[in-house]
């Protein structure tokens, strides 16, 4: 079997990859992605594509793009997106034009969720739930051993599960979803709150952005926590702390195996795992009473979404060829 190329689209960068039939990463391209307009960025999506295609050189199976937005039941068409320009649009026909190969299209996180049932730590569950924790929080159901994708599509979609009765604004439009508390933005917009502050307290982290609070990213707070910085660590615990609030709600609606995290913030694992794990214990409707899921850290990493879409891609493409 050929390898095939995935590419993973979120809110802040476009990450592809060349994948083997067994899951594992051959080459990687990434750019940031242009948020402006829907043709901005189809035109990321595609020179990612076309960089991968031409550094592999060979023959590829098939492309699969797994992108930030709700598609609808067909797969073509991308309904809706949070932070991208998605309206309505017709991704899959857009993209088609352009490449020119057999193509897969549907959601981030969906892709993350079958890659970690196929290679990763879902592996032979039979109730498995991803959660990307990344610009936002996207969502991926495998049951049955098959992706579960709601009546119209869009299932899985617990990033805008309210989780503060009108808390921070989303770009969803809605006030108090559980991106907003728990995502690598959660991560950077609780930085700046506390460096506008305490200033002083937040010192360390107002070293990495030449003392400009409004320049914190999720990233500056997860490298900070890594080093050690407390106050870092603490934004870091209190992520991980509604994480673990959020997969409480979720238990007590779909009672799953296993609840795999992933996205950029997991690659923070412990520090983000275990104060999920106690709030979860702490917090579980019915706690020592019944069985919960163990919460993981995805086995693939920030590499679930590329490696899950060029999966969906290739077996796609077989089933087409063998009229299945
Ligand atoms: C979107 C999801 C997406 C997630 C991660 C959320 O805001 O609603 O569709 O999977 O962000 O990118
Ligand atoms: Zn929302």
């Amino acid at each position: 079997a050929l390898p095939a190329l995935g590419v993973d689209v979120g809110g802040t960068k476009v990450a592809g990859g060349v994948v083997a039939p067994d899951g594992t990463v051959l080459a990687t391209a990434r750019r940031s992605t242009p948020t402006a307009t829907v043709g901005e960025t189809e035109t990321a999506i595609a020179a990612v594509v076309e960089e991968l295609a031409a550094a592999h050189g060979g023959e590829l199976a098939a492309v699969g793009v797994g992108a930030a937005g709700w598609f609808d039941r067909t797969g073509d068409v991308v309904l809706f997106s949070p932070h991208l320009a998605w309206r309505h649009s017709s991704l899959r026909r857009d993209l088609a034009a352009r490449l020119r190969r057999p193509l897969w299209v549907g959601n981030d996180a969906d892709a993350a969720a079958w890659a970690e049932y196929r290679f990763g730590a879902a592996r032979g569950a039979d109730l498995a739930l991803c959660v990307t924790l990344g610009t936002g929080i996207g969502g991926g159901i495998v049951a049955g051993g098959r992706l579960q994708r709601g009546a119209h599509g869009v299932a899985g979609e617990w990033g805008h599960m309210r989780v503060v009765p009108d808390g921070r604004l989303c770009p969803c439009g809605n006030r108090g979803c559980w991106e907003q508390y728990a995502s690598g933005s959660a991560l950077a917009t609780t930085a700046r709150e506390v460096a506008t502050r305490s200033p002083a307290a937040a010192a360390r982290l107002l070293d990495r952005v030449d003392g400009d609070p409004t320049r914190l990213t999720g990233e500056d707070v997860a490298r900070a926590a890594a080093d050690g910085d407390p106050v870092a660590l603490a934004l870091v615990t209190d992520v991980g702390e509604w994480l673990g609030q959020g997969i409480a709600d979720l238990t007590a609606v779909l009672d799953p195996d296993v609840v795999v995290i992933g996205g950029g913030v997991s690659v923070l694992g412990e520090m983000v795992l275990r104060p999920a794990r106690e709030r979860l214990d702490r917090v579980l409707p019915g706690r020592g009473f019944r069985p919960g899921p163990e919460v993981v850290a995805a086995t693939l990493g920030a590499q679930a979404g590329l490696v899950g879409a060029a999966d969906l891609a290739r077996a796609t493409v077989c089933a087409q060829e063998t009229g299945g």
